[in-house]
């Protein structure tokens, strides 16, 4: 299952600091295994804290020089960037599918998607625009100036191997930060490709560096949040990993943005469209195999409709997901990331079942694929008692629970610490309004589950974190913005 690139030069088992792909110092190294077939892919270099230092002296370095650029210059190489991305959208989609397992479908629209925000950010680039404000003393001037925040770090997972890194990356080039990325260890790969891409869409060394590390993940962290050349993280992971770096970073006042876990709910009131509430559901649900932060989690369905959307869901996800490598065209489903992420899966079930949950289809590991597969499942008659209604299952699991009223499914749906995506189904123009108001989420999907795109802004409220990532905002997570005062006009 070994893909055949078009750019073989895209496939790169070393780090890229300063301009350069270099392997550690120690000569150290770590696995990357595809987590379809559990074959080894390759190596990449397990990079020591001094490697890290240099790559952080290096973006410093090549900061000095880019924060006098133009937005305009900057502007072109993200479009050179973008545009390479798509030229090689095929070979990107295949190291995505590689080294993370989603579909090769899900990957191409990956690259799609990365490449926008790159597209995006090239087209804000040249609009930081401040203000001039009327001064209340006569002979006084004032305006304001945004300016980049510096040198950046970047820490990323392995759910959207590329589409992380450019949603963070796109924005900081634009602002004139430089940027040291550290990748998930399982999926390094898309951002080495990155690398090279940037290279031959001519940005200069040290604006981009990609450090590898597997063992030193936590070193590397701490580092990012302590170093006080660094002036800003960026962070998309869990909740407690977002807690322990927004801890590290106090000893610096790091200027942060998170993107962190969510548990969205997906609820279908008594007057929404069934249909298009189980279609919209499983693009939603089963993208990246159930490993988006944005995928719906707990699903809220009014009990006068409760009977036809579980039968026509149950229907819909046990005919059309069929679990395979990511690679076979006949495989509409792949593999979790690890085996752990399937024991979380499997014991979300045991623990429904156990409580009277009712298996509608699936529910089952695949040992036949291989340890990582878990079928397209569905459960019925979910309460709120169950693990699953709390935690974040991260995996092809869909919870289908029964409310009868919109103030006690508003209430349950908040229930949550975390408030990243939540989607509902409703024709009522009033009650649309009103839910919408009332959900404690960032981003909220009415009649529709596809809320993401370099747009429009992407972010979460509460335990989810704080940052706005795309749209008009994203930029301004990586600029400064100064006030000036000239007297004596
Ligand atoms: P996920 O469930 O997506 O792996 P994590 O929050 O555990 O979520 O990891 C997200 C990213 O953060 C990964 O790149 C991981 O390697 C990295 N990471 C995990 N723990 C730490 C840490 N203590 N400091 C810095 N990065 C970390």
């Amino acid at each position: 299952s070994k893909p055949t690139l078009a750019a073989p030069e895209l496939f790169v088992q070393q780090a890229y600091i300063n301009g350069e792909f270099v392997s550690a110092k120690s000569g150290k190294t770590f696995e990357v295994t595809d987590p379809a077939s559990q074959e080894k892919i390759g190596v990449a270099p397990e990079l020591e804290l001094d490697e890290l230092r240099g790559a952080i002296d290096a973006a410093s370095a090549a900061y000095k020089e880019l924060k006098k650029t133009t937005g305009r210059q900057r502007a072109r190489w993200l479009r050179k960037w973008y545009e390479l991305m798509i030229e090689h959208q095929e070979d990107l989609a295949k190291l995505i599918t590689w080294e993370n397992g989603k579909i090769f479908e899900d990957a191409q629209k990956e690259v799609a998607y990365s490449a926008g925000f790159f597209e995006w950010f090239s087209e804000e680039a040249p609009r930081t625009y401040g203000d001039t404000i009327p001064s209340s003393v006569p002979g006084n001037r004032m305006f304001t100036l945004k300016q980049p925040i510096g040198v950046a770090g970047i820490i990323t997972p392995w759910n959207f191997p590329a589409g992380m890194i450019t949603r963070k990356v796109g924005a900081a080039l634009a602002a004139g930060c430089s940027v040291v990325v550290k990748p998930a260890a399982e999926t390094p790969y898309s951002a080495l490709a990155l690398a090279v891409l940037a290279e031959k869409a001519g940005i200069p060394k040290g604006v981009f560096n990609v450090v590898t590390a597997h063992e030193n993940t936590k070193v590397f962290g701490k580092e990012l949040c302590e170093n006080k050349t660094i002036k800003k993280v960026s962070f998309t992971g869990s909740t407690p990993v977002g807690k322990i770096l927004m801890n590290q970073s106090s000893s610096t006042l790091k200027k942060l943005s998170f993107e962190l876990g969510g548990n969205a709910s997906y609820i279908v009131f008594e007057d929404g469209d069934v249909d298009a509430a189980v279609e919209a559901a499983l693009p939603a649900k089963y993208r990246g195999n159930g490993q988006t932060c944005v995928c719906p989690n707990r699903f809220f369905v009014h009990e006068t409709v409760y009977d036809e959307f579980s039968t026509k869901l149950a229907a819909r996800v046990a005919d059309h997901y069929k679990a395979g490598h990511g690679f076979d065209s006949a495989s509409t489903l792949g593999p979790l990331i690890n085996s752990a992420a399937v024991d979380k899966v499997e014991a979300h079930v045991k623990d429904a079942v156990s409580k009277n949950a009712t298996i509608l289809t699936g529910g089952s590991r695949l040992p036949e694929l291989g340890p990582n597969f878990y079928a397209a499942t569905v459960l019925g008659d979910v309460t709120p008692e169950m693990a699953i209604n709390r935690e974040e299952t991260f995996g092809p699991l869909i919870p289908i629970m029964k409310f009868t009223s919109e103030a006690d499914v508003i209430e349950r749906a908040n229930s949550v610490d975390v408030g990243l995506a939540s989607y509902f189904f409703s024709k009522d123009v009033a009650r649309i309004y009103r839910v919408a108001e009332a959900l404690e989420f960032g981003m909220i999907g009415v009649n529709t589950a596809m809320i993401s795109e370099p747009a429009l802004p992407f972010g979460g409220i509460k335990e989810s974190g704080f940052g706005i990532e795309g749209s008009k905002y994203g930029i301004e997570e990586y600029l400064v913005k100064k006030t000036v005062v000239v007297g004596g006009v």
